[in-house]
């Protein structure tokens, strides 16, 4: 992926990304007016627009493809203007649709949060969230919030059952398109069949129809606090919530688990929302509630659904910045030639947490005494250091490093009765900020 931050004469173009696929070339663009409040794009913009590097080879007749492919939230005011010197171009139904919808767009517009469910049980023997989700479909009292729908549910609930974390197979790691298409048979995994159910009802996934906002509830055997996990460190309003989420729980420490990566992500129940959230919680072994694990559980969905209530009220959250631990590799055990683990984690890395671990330090014990140190150019944050479920997944914890993530300035799009006008509502300081925010935060 491309980014071009360029400055053309009163306007500043924010971001310009391409992306080429096999046999397409998507381009999303956002710029802002500096020294006007008027959002005015009269053809030398449009035509310096198509000099710059990306728009190379697109002609005026595919303008159209263009315009269906940008419809990124950050970019739509652009996409508005530029509808109104291409009065030919064709645009598919749905963008149509979003595009009646905008008003003035110095802020990200993202629309509001009405669905959420939060799921327990994905991992049948993590009992906060199971503990949590039955209490709440019993008395749903403490997570309503006037103009949401709140759903609490047990998504496996046969493991839950049997107080187990899966039956055939993980369910928070086969919400792919090939499983959620595959044909029910007889001997289709219950997981799999689960997550198809789950997929009707919260989904489907990628959809307009997916739910908004899906709190997943776990545990964990590792010393992690209660930790939030992103999935996307480019979704704007779920980066401001995590944002609000720290401030609320502060001091208290909640850190942000981004799991972003080219092979290690993997198809989380929780994926078929529109802003997936992860939270886990430890230390807790499998099968047993703690009050205080339960506690930060607790305190975290409260949180979280203050933030979705003062967003749908229309509250503008300004520009912010969260520091975010991202994945970068998993860690096996020592094994030997019959994959029979030799070595446990050393005890100055057990509950360690998010702590540096630098080169020479020690990362696991032998049975004879022997210790292994870690060796690396540069300082990692350990994870999920010794989680009981991972055994099984070959990992002992995953290296992080530290990463700022900004997001833009957030503020849901509510009716307006005057679509068509496109002046900026905006202090002129406000259109900067936002700006300048928008091109940190490009990837
Ligand atoms: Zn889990």
């Amino acid at each position: 992926m491309l980014v071009h931050n360029t400055v053309i004469t009163d306007y500043i173009v924010v971001s310009i990304l391409t992306q080429k696929n096999e046999n397409s070339l998507n381009v999303s663009f956002s710029f802002m007016t500096t020294n006007s409040l008027e959002l005015v794009l009269g053809n030398q913009e449009l035509n310096i627009l198509r000099k710059l590097t990306c728009f190379k080879g697109i002609k005026e007749a595919s303008m159209a493809l263009v315009l269906n492919s940008c419809l990124e939230m950050h970019c739509i005011f652009s996409i508005k203007a530029l509808l109104l010197r291409q009065t030919s171009c064709k645009l598919n139904e749905q963008s149509l649709k979003q595009l009646n919808r905008m008003t003035s767009c110095y802020v990200v517009h993202e629309a509001p949060v009405r669905r959420v469910a939060i799921f327990g049980g994905t991992h049948g023997n993590e009992l906060s969230g199971v503990f949590l989700v039955k209490h709440w479909q019993e008395n749903g009292a403490e997570i309503q919030r006037t103009g949401l729908e709140v759903r609490p549910f047990i998504t496996n609930p046969s493991a839950v059952k049997k107080c187990t974390r899966y039956i055939d197979c993980d369910l928070n790691r086969v919400f792919d398109p090939d499983n959620l298409g595959r044909q029910i048979t007889e001997d289709i995994p219950y997981e799999v069949r689960r997550a198809q159910e789950i997929n009707h009802i919260f989904g489907p996934k990628n959809s307009n129809d997916a739910y908004d906002l899906i709190f997943d509830l776990h545990n964990t055997t590792s010393n992690m606090g209660g930790t939030l996990i992103l999935e996307n460190s480019r979704n704007n309003f779920t980066i401001q919530m995590f944002h609000y989420i720290k401030n609320a729980l502060a001091p208290e420490c909640c850190p942000v688990f981004l799991t972003e990566h080219p092979n290690l992500k993997y198809a989380t129940t929780r994926s078929i929302a529109k802003h997936p959230v992860g939270v886990e919680v430890g230390p807790q072994p499998q099968g047993v509630l703690r009050a205080d694990i339960l506690d930060k559980m607790r305190k975290i969905i409260k949180h979280g659904l203050d933030f979705v209530h003062i967003f749908n009220e229309g509250k503008e959250f300004p520009p912010c910045t969260i520091e975010i631990y991202k994945i970068m590799e998993k860690v096996d055990y020592p094994r030997n030639k019959n994959g029979e683990i030799t070595a446990v984690i050393h005890p100055s890395l057990q509950d360690q947490d998010w702590q540096p671990l630098n080169n020479g330090e020690p990362i696991f014990l032998t049975i004879d005494g022997e210790t292994i140190n870690y060796e690396g150019d540069s300082t990692v944050y350990p994870t999920f250091v010794n989680e009981a479920a991972y055994y099984e997944k070959k990992q002992a914890f995953v290296k992080t490093v530290k990463v700022k993530l900004t997001a833009k300035v957030a503020k849901p799009f509510l009716p307006d009765p005057d679509t068509s006008s496109l002046i900026l509502k905006a202090p002129k300081t406000a259109v900067k900020n936002a700006a300048l925010n928008k091109a940190d935060s490009c990837p």
